[in-house]
């Protein structure tokens, strides 16, 4: 049977990654993404090349805002179903917090969380009238663990495990499981802007002694979004090499 996805950040790294792995197992997935849409096109190819009977959409939105979530949903509405969500969007604005601008608080908390609530929330209104869903939200070790110079991000990726796990409670009555995966250190355009020796220290955490790949963190969302996941709601999955252990 045809399944049907939404992935956030769906452009490049971790989202793109995650969208080929579910065209490979033949989700259609509606592709989210907020300014490149050169680089969302690529991912387009790529997830077609996957599955050529999927249809692969795009749609341009700013997750940090209602009127993007909304846009998000509407979009997915032209779906039959709504099999998986994956919030997978995140921006970092870095400071230690008495640097910190109202600006790089609010955007990161609206961004990487309230975006992330807003469309937990429309996926379930329509999950629980099929009585099947599964969402996985991303966050990161940061958002258990802490890390100086990111307290707003790791305010975010904490609130990430608290709605995952809120919302597990909700809705698991309902046939529908919510995870979080939680990303050590992956190599994407994101942790290629960490200053070096940020990036020497974080490796020098890793038992495994190397940087995930995108694709790493893909095959986990993509256990957690099949039915053999079916039985596993409300936890924290860490794709980190052992860095959070
Ligand atoms: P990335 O910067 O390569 O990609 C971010 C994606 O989010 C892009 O597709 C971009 O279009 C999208 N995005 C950014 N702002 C948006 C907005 N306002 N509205 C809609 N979309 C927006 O980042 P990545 O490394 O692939 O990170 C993906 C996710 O994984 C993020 O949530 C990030 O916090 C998390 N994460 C990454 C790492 C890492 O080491 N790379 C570690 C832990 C967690």
């Amino acid at each position: 049977m045809a399944r049907y996805a939404v992935v956030t950040g769906a452009s490049r790294g971790i989202g793109h990654a995650v969208a080929v792995s579910l065209a490979k197992d033949g989700t259609d997935v509606l592709l989210c993404f907020a300014g490149n849409e050169e680089k969302a096109k690529e991912t387009r190819q790529a997830c077609l090349a996957a599955f050529p009977d999927g249809t692969f959409p795009l749609c341009r939105a700013d997750v940090g805002t209602k009127e993007g979530c909304g846009a998000i949903l509407a979009a997915a509405e032209a779906f039959p179903s709504l099999d998986v969500l994956v919030n997978c969007a995140g921006i970092t604005r870095d400071g230690l917090l008495i640097g910190l601008s109202e600006e790089d608080i609010d955007r990161v908390l609206s961004v990487n969380l309230e975006g992330a609530i807003l469309l937990c929330r429309g996926a379930v209104k329509r999950m629980i009238r099929q009585r099947s869903g599964h969402i996985i939200n991303i966050s990161s070790v940061v958002g258990l663990h802490g890390n100086p110079g990111q307290v707003n991000y790791a305010a975010a990726k904490a609130g990430i495990v608290g709605l995952t796990r809120s919302l597990a409670k909700e809705v698991g009555r309902r046939g529908i499981t919510v995870n979080a995966v939680a990303p050590g250190m992956i190599a994407t355009d994101m942790t290629a802007a960490m200053p070096q020796k940020a990036r020497d220290a974080a490796l020098a955490a890793i038992p495994m002694q190397r940087e995930g790949t995108p694709e790493d963190v893909a095959e986990a969302v993509r256990f957690l979004a099949s039915d053999a996941a079916g039985y596993i709601t409300g936890q924290v999955l860490c794709v980190d090499g052992g860095m959070g252990m």
